[in-house]
């Protein structure tokens, strides 16, 4: 028979062993390697066996073993030990603290992050993949760097999928169930009853849900739970799969997660004093429907109109967009929108069109019957930002019809690199290695930390990798024997297994989601080649590839039973393995073994990447195209970069130049370099190579790196905006409201009716300048209310000003011209020789503007009169 639920009980401990209880409680536990050798020494064979999660290991361990272990006074000692370091961990001041005493405004009370997966530690299987990923790295180094903040997520009580293959190599997905009582998670309560959030929906139905606090050090967790039974059975299995079910199932999953998340942090507040985000962060567009909710409080409860709490909400929040392909973003059906947000269930105070307005697609090319959460979350956010320095730019082409009076490159789309969090990543020698050598964590924030692990010597260094290498093996061989006995084969047929892979041998790591973008086969394009590479009689080469494909993705299963199908064959199976089920366990085991990580995604297609910023932090060299982080930090000489054929439209053409040059590097630089030893059998070029990629890239691959910079340019400049605009009564959110009414009214009254170069005769020259006067018709706006500038640049062929430079005209009291003119005049210093162009611009202007583009709306002169071309020598 089969259980149709799970539950766990909980075991009693023993006084003396209550801290138990408490560490298993917090998930530090999960980047603090000490309190999981406490959790061990309990059991080691239980420890194990349970996949080395606390809070189960305590609810299987034997009781016997527990009282044994309360009399065990070295025992006793480590456990206080762990116990009191949690506690100092917990108060102390930290970065965040320093910070605030610096900064010369308070920053942020605390901030509200909202995501729809959470990767934390291999027990929650709450990710997919690399967004999950992110978030999780993003609490814990929140947590580590004392950032106030509060997450707010979904629970799901079947996850994402586990995979598996059939005999043919075909994926097969599970969804175990999860019980959230076995987890690391209390419920938030009310005098012994659950806090329930609930969020109206159309036909009388109200989803209903009760918060799980989890402890990720310092950060709360808060993850909705619609699995109860106020809900009737179709409204429980809203939070049952992440990403699973139809449209509708989404946009319920994303009312939940952003209407009912700033209920549950408004709860969550109220219950335990935590102070009042000031902030709020959208972590992708999942997470968009948080800013309505805003709305909704500012209107119900502090009684300002639409446009009004418009401004006060965008102030305070932030939004980043994760992806540059299409297909990523998150859309719904227009109507389906709609039926969620009028009527009886629209929130009070907001009209459905102008809620629809927001997602809508409004630019060139855009769908009129989709509703864009991205777009709504770019609308809803005064700052946004893309995940590394080229998915910026990207965001800012992808987007920029938003603002729609601006170039690209003013699209006010910043970027912030995404990191990983060292403690997570990073293998427990290693970190071990630097907790010795280096007693202030903040020293690896620049290369001087790094310095010092590198000087400890190149055979110490080869030591450990040649370590992680072998223990990948060992882990290789593990899993592809459980994998070949789910695909059926006998114990007899598995001898092989035994040789598979060897621990000498350059070991290459590719596991990633498998989106058609990331080219999973692309290594396949040619077989005999690749065959030659691993079977080379003095430098073979072994791949182990892991990754799952969507349930839905018929395509993406088809490339993995490719690879897996290539690997099954006799002559290449001891080199070339696929791994099933790619969770944050295998990535962590990959990212530690592997000597290169290699990444080919169809530039520009990935956003950031970051499991190659793991592999970096433990001494792996990358290989890879120049996509995302890549682009940003690859320096000629920390790993490779696989050239590109940008230019080439035909797909297939692509592949087969791209796979040729990735052959071509490990024919003739990877593989040459790995095996050439020295006489003490060190590979000493390779090692040098390992060293430069972990001084050059170690500070800057961390995600403390990262959170800093989400605090200091984004969520303290949020901040600052949001307190201008909510001080004394929302004055700034009203005389902003007002104002942007007013101009954006009269805008399209504004006109540049003539522009002339006055000044001194002869041909313009270098370090001279320009002295330009525009007449324009002001269309009744104020001029102190419009920025008047000339734009000076070098041309294109097209006349395009490229990267021009900008300098503000002011208005003149000229006598010369009769209203509705305005004479506005400046002088241009030119400090560039070439052939320039100049342009004038307007834009509306306001002090609680934070951005010149913000508005989206400039004018510039009719094209004939348009730019004025000119020559400097
Ligand atoms: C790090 C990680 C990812 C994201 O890696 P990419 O380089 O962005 O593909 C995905 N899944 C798991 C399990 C990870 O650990």
């Amino acid at each position: 028979m089969k259980a149709i639920r799970r539950f766990t009980v909980r075991t009693v401990l023993p006084d003396e062993l209550a801290s138990l209880g408490r560490l298993a409680a917090n998930l530090r536990w999960a980047w603090h390697a000490p309190t999981r050798a406490v959790f061990a020494a309990v059991d080691p064979q239980t420890w194990e066996s349970v996949g080395r999660d606390p809070a189960r290991l305590l609810g299987e361990v034997r009781p016997e073993r527990l009282r044994e272990l309360s009399r065990d006074a070295e025992f006793r000692a480590r456990l206080d030990e762990a116990a009191a370091n949690l506690d100092r961990y917990l108060d102390s001041p930290l970065w965040y603290q320093r910070f605030a005493e610096g900064a010369e405004t308070a920053p942020p009370s605390a901030i509200a992050y909202f995501s729809a997966e959470y990767g934390l530690d291999a027990a929650l299987p709450q990710y997919s993949g690399g967004l999950g990923i992110l978030a999780g790295d993003h609490l814990k180094s929140a947590s580590d760097l004392g950032v106030p903040v509060i997450g707010v997520g979904l629970l799901y009580r079947h996850g994402y999928f586990s995979q598996s293959l059939s005999s043919e190599g075909w994926q097969l997905e599970r969804y175990p169930e999860i019980d959230p009582r076995g987890l690391p998670m209390t419920r938030l309560e009310d005098d012994g009853s659950p806090v329930c959030v609930t969020v109206a929906l159309p036909d009388d139905r109200l989803l209903t849900a009760h918060v799980w606090v989890v402890r990720v050090g310092r950060v709360p967790l808060l993850l909705l739970d619609a699995c109860q039974e106020d809900n009737d059975p179709e409204l429980r299995d809203v939070t049952d799969r992440l990403y699973g079910g139809g449209n509708e199932q989404r946009l319920r999953q994303e009312l939940l997660l952003g209407i009912g998340g700033v209920r549950a942090v408004r709860a969550y507040c109220a219950r335990t004093g935590h102070p009042v985000p000031e902030v709020f962060h959208m972590n992708e567009g999942h997470a968009g429907f948080l800013g309505l909710e805003r709305l909704r409080e500012y209107i119900e409860t502090v009684g300002l109109d639409f446009d009004e709490a418009l401004e006060a909400t965008r102030a305070g929040t932030v939004f980043t967009t994760h992806t540059p392909v299409p297909a990523g973003i998150d859309r719904f059906p227009r109507d389906l929108v709609e039926r969620h947000f009028s009527g009886p269930v629209a929130l009070p105070g907001l009209p459905v069109e102008r809620v629809m307005a927001l997602g809508a697609e409004t630019y060139p090319g855009g769908d009129p019957d989709v509703f864009n959460m991205a777009v709504m979350g770019m609308r809803l956010a005064q700052r946004v930002n893309g995940v590394s320095r080229l998915h910026g730019a990207v965001s800012r082409e992808m987007f920029g019809g938003l603002w729609p009076g601006f170039d690209v490159d003013e699209v006010p789309i910043t970027s912030v690199t995404n990191g990983v969090h060292a403690a997570t990543w990073v293998s427990e020698e290693g970190m071990e290695t630097a907790r010795s050598l280096v007693a202030d964590p903040e020293e690896f924030d620049t290369p001087r930390g790094w310095e010092r692990i590198v000087d400890k010597g190149e055979d110490e260094l080869w030591r450990m990798r040649c370590r992680l290498r072998e223990r990948l093996v060992a882990e290789v061989r593990a899993r592809l024997r459980v994998s070949w006995r789910q695909r059926g084969a006998t114990e007899a047929e598995l001898a092989w297994i035994d040789d598979a892979l060897d621990p000498d041998v350059l070991t290459v790591g590719f596991a990633r989601r498998v989106p058609s973008y990331k080219r999973l086969t692309l290594m396949l394009r040619d077989r005999e080649r690749l065959a030659a590479l691993l079977r080379h009689p003095e430098r073979p080469v072994q791949i182990v590839i892991a990754g799952k494909a969507h349930p839905a993705d018929e395509g993406g299963k088809r490339l993995i039973q490719e690879i897996v199908r290539f690997g099954d064959d006799p002559r290449v199976r001891d080199r070339i393995v696929f791994l099933p089920d790619y969770d944050m366990a295998l990535a962590a085991a990959l990212v530690r073994g592997c000597d290169v990580w290699l990444n080919n995604p169809l530039r520009p297609l990935e956003a950031c990447g970051t499991s190659g910023m793991k592999s970096a932090l433990n001494g792996g060299l990358n290989l890879s195209v120049r996509d995302g982080w890549w682009d940003e930090w690859f320096d000629g000489s920390n790993g490779w970069a696989i050239p590109t054929a940008d230019g080439v439209s035909d797909p297939d053409r692509r592949d087969d130049i791209e796979a040729a040059a990735l052959y071509d590097l490990f024919e003739e630089q990877v593989a040459p370099l790995f095996y050439d030893r020295d006489e003490a059998g060190l590979p000493k070029r390779w090692l040098e190579m390992v060293k430069h990629t972990l001084v050059s890239l170690g500070p800057k691959v961390l995600a403390t790196r990262m959170v800093r910079e989400y605090v200091e340019r984004l969520y303290q400049p949020a901040a600052v905006s949001s307190r201008r605009l909510v001080a004394d009564g929302q004055r700034g959110a009203r005389e902003l409201a007002a104002w942007k009414r007013r101009v954006l009214h009269a805008w399209p009254g504004v006109r540049i009716e003539h522009v002339e170069v006055a000044g001194k005769d002869g041909p313009p020259q270098l370090d001279g300048e320009l002295v330009v006067r525009a007449t324009l018709v002001l269309g009744g706006i104020d001029p102190e209310d419009l920025s008047v500038e000339v734009a000076l640049g070098r041309v294109d062929e097209a006349d395009e000003l490229v990267e021009p430079s900008f300098t503000e005209l002011t208005p003149l009291e000229d006598r010369d011209v009769a209203p509705p003119l305005v004479r506005f005049a400046g002088t241009v210093p030119l400090d560039r020789a070439g052939a320039c162009g100049y342009t004038v611009r307007v834009r509306p202007r306001h002090p609680l503007l934070t951005h010149p583009a913000e508005m989206g709306v400039a004018v510039v002169p009719e094209p004939a009169t348009g730019i004025g071309g000119l020559v400097l020598r």
